[in-house]
């Protein structure tokens, strides 16, 4: 079976809703990522923690099944993100930001992680992503998040790693910002000719569309009564995504298109509770229920 390797940040997290409040919860793109892809495939996590990172939240990765041997405990305190939703719960308004420990870490992707198969750059400086591949071997398909920050501030590094990778990983205001375009249909365009195969926007309860050269696809999003949390979904989503391409091993176009459905349910499952307890509770015949309820809403 084909390993999976993910590297980003694993934090506390202090979240509002216009409903609910929870302070220093787990969270951190990484660990939604994992807890998602490890459904799918043996999981490799390479992130910092600082020595306020409860053992506790170490040991739910152990029972999960991802290899935290890349885990680094610094001393310092750990990445923390303070963010609040407005009524659509749409975008996360970012309140506070503490790098903590993450702030001047450069990843060291142990070598025994160096034959990983699929790998997935969260966001994290894209100087930083460059590092990260320039460590693994011969991957079968990359796939890279990132965020305004890096957009405007570090475009070359950006435009380089772009040049590397497969997948593309997006929300709309992203997409838009990234080619400097307002429709998303020709932003996705023009990321596809600087490299990537594919390119997915990811639209909230909207859904997520996925861009290739010569086809689109649009998932809707999955169906849910209760959103509490809308944190962590674009990572959960490119675990079920990513977690889908390393079950099969394959990375051709049909592939990338089922892999869009089963990112799409991996958000549903982060998105239904706070922090990555829903993801952690999810199991694989769940996913599959889903998906298939995903498949009616669509088929005539
Ligand atoms: P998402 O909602 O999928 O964009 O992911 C949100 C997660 O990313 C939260 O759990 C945060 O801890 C983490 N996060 C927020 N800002 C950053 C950042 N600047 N760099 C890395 N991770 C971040």
């Amino acid at each position: 079976m084909p390993h999976i390797l993910v590297v980003g940040s694993l934090a506390y997290d202090d979240v509002q809703t216009p409903f609910e409040r929870r302070r220093d919860v787990l969270g951190g793109a990484a660990s939604y990522f994992s807890l998602a892809a490890r459904l799918y495939a043996p999981v490799r996590l390479v992130g910092v923690i600082g020595d306020d990172f409860r053992d506790d939240d170490v040991e739910r990765f152990r029972t999960a099944g991802i290899d935290i041997s890349g885990i680094e405990r610094r001393s310092g305190r750990s990445f923390r993100w303070l963010g609040r939703y407005d009524y659509d719960f749409a975008t996360a308004e970012t309140i506070n930001t503490d790098l903590g420990v993450f702030g001047d870490w450069r990843p060291r992707v142990p070598e025994a992680f160096a034959d990983s198969e699929f790998v997935f750059l969260a966001n994290i400086d894209p100087e930083i992503q460059l590092e990260v591949l320039s460590q693994v071997r011969e991957p079968v398909a990359v796939a890279l998040d990132t965020m305004n920050y890096w957009i405007e501030n570090r475009r070359s590094a950006l435009d380089e790693v772009l040049r590397k990778v497969d997948v593309v990983s997006v929300n709309e205001a992203e997409v838009r910002q990234l080619a400097d375009t307002h429709n998303v249909l020709k932003a996705a365009r023009e990321i596809l000719a600087r490299g990537p195969r594919a390119v997915i926007v990811k639209r909230a309860e909207h859904g997520a569309q996925l861009f290739m050269e010569d086809r689109s696809f649009w998932a809707p999003a999955y169906p849910l009564e209760e959103v509490r949390d809308p944190t962590g979904a674009g990572d959960a989503f490119a675990g079920g995504f990513i977690g889908h391409l390393a079950r099969t091993g394959k990375a051709d176009d049909a592939t990338l298109r089922r892999a869009v459905l089963h990112g799409t349910v991996c958000a549903s499952y982060a998105v239904e509770t706070f922090s990555v307890d829903g993801m952690e509770r999810a199991t694989l015949p769940g996913v599959d229920g889903r998906i298939r309820v995903l498949e009616a809403l669509v088929a005539p």
